[in-house]
């Protein structure tokens, strides 16, 4: 079984896809990781989102890697663990405005069929159940209200960076439409996807929604 979980930043598909990968003891792959992952490669390289044949050298030459730990999995590039470096708001614009270019998205493209070839994967993205990975066996799109996405995303970054609701709220909006409104694999939920909103649902009742959906369909 692969599994896809797509949606906007902030609905919960981290949390909810680690969760339903343990449950279900498959492997969990934060696609959104490897494009942070560029971004922090493109900005250390002093390349701008808008060079394209910078960005097609970068990943032609850039070596991005899951090392998995106790807790999961450790994003390497090269030598390095970076996973908390990507972590921050300024690479979550960069990720998003990298992500917009179509050199990137085909290099991570053939990185994320590789890493899926196995099956028994959670995938979580944006373009998961649309582009990468169209034949999935079950596909969700986890939806929340923008009010409340930003309020979790707030919780998160409070303890790192001196940043107000209404400006993480901002860069949602901004993110948001950054990722729906490009021309190449654009956010959308897939037209077999099963829509899930968490407004109001706990880690938890999210879920036990989606091993529901897992089981009818296996
Ligand atoms: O999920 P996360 O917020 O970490 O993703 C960071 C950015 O990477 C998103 O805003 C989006 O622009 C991009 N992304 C994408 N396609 C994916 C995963 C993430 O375009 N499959």
């Amino acid at each position: 079984m692969l599994v896809t979980i797509d949606g906007p930043a902030g609905a919960g598909k981290t949390t909810v896809s680690k969760e339903l990968a343990r449950r279900l003891g498959y492997l969990y792959v934060d696609t959104g990781a490897l494009y942070r992952g560029v971004a922090l490669a493109a900005k250390e390289a002093g390349i701008s989102p808008d060079d394209d044949e910078g960005l097609k050298n970068l990943c032609g030459r850039i070596d991005l890697k899951f090392v998995p730990n106790d807790r999961g999995a450790s994003l390497f590039l090269g030598g390095r663990d970076i996973s908390n470096l990507i972590r921050t708001s300024e690479i979550s614009m960069l990720a998003s405005a990298v992500s917009a270019r179509p050199v990137v998205r085909e290099f991570l493209l053939g990185l994320q069929r590789m890493l899926g070839r196995d099956k028994k994967a959670v995938f979580e993205g944006r373009d998961m159940g649309t582009v990468v990975f169209p034949d999935a066996d079950v596909k969700f799109f986890l939806d929340a209200s923008v009010e409340e996405r930003a309020r979790r995303r707030y919780k998160e970054l409070c303890r790192s960076e001196n940043m107000t609701l209404e400006q993480v709220e901002k860069d949602i909006r901004i993110r948001d439409r950054n990722d729906s409104t490009r021309s190449h694999a654009p956010l959308r939920a897939a037209k077999d996807a099963i829509v899930v909103d968490s407004t109001d649902l706990s880690v938890d009742e999210v879920v036990d929604i989606m091993i529901s959906h897992i089981k009818t369909a296996g």
